[in-house]
């Protein structure tokens, strides 16, 4: 059974273009410092919603939904969520995911089962324990970011910038290493202090470039790129 920790029932934005539920898998293995959801990190939660409500629910809202976003913490950290997502395609709903990569053969596993991908890259992939304080998260999140351009699924690539984090010169970097690789659609995005529990962080988070500009440096890389504000 797959652990929720949450459920947004209608989301215009968590996959674009889409009107969509959210179910938050509930269990993470990085820490990230400016992660948005850290009640999800834990394996277990307080608040988990059982998964036949979450299927009670998504049975009232057939043909009112495009679709489902598995989102988290980590989804493919579970190995019910393949079982999960062929119940949900099941009741009509098109499949979203949103993914750190860290978990390869899981997630090849399951793309067959998604029409669209939200991947992060959190930094260059050597710089990876930098932003996830994890030792070898940059070639598993490599690793799942080849099996997502591969498997020809329609995907958006993110990263979130925070100045401490990522300088403007690795953002340039990891585009160009990005571009490289066959992403078509690429998304940068400012650091955003709501839900970070890091008050350093926070507190430093002013940038001294706009990121508009680092962006105008990119927008030629890829078919599709913009700076989400
Ligand atoms: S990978 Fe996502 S859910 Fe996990 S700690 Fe980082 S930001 Fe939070």
């Amino acid at each position: 059974m797959l652990r929720v920790g949450g459920l947004t029932p209608l989301s215009t934005t968590d996959w674009p273009g889409m009107l969509a539920a959210v179910v938050f898998c509930q269990g993470c293995p990085w820490r990230c410092g400016y992660c948005h959801n850290p009640d999800l990190i834990p394996a277990r939660g307080e608040n988990e919603i059982p998964w036949e409500d979450v299927i009670a629910f998504l049975r009232r809202r057939q043909g009112l939904l495009d679709g489902v976003v598995f989102s988290g913490g980590e989804p493919t950290a579970q190995a019910g969520l393949l079982d999960a997502m062929r119940e949900v395609r099941a009741l009509g709903f098109k499949i979203g995911l949103h993914t750190g990569g860290m978990y390869p053969q899981r997630l090849a596993a399951v793309l067959p089962l998604v029409d669209w991908v939200g991947i992060d890259v959190k930094a260059p992939f050597a710089d990876y324990p930098r932003v996830t304080g994890v030792a070898g998260s940059g070639e598993r999140a490599h690793a799942g970011l080849l099996e997502v351009v591969a498997s020809g699924v329609a995907h958006e690539v993110r990263t979130t910038v925070h100045p401490a984090l990522l300088a403007d010169a690795d953002v340039v970097g990891l585009a160009h290493e990005l571009a490289a690789r066959g992403v078509k659609h690429y998304v940068i995005q400012a650091f955003r202090s709501q839900g970070c529990g890091n008050a350093s962080l926070c507190q430093n988070a002013t940038r001294e470039r706009p990121l508009q500009d680092v962006g105008g440096e990119l927008a030629g890389l890829f078919g599709k790129f913009s700076v989400r504000a």
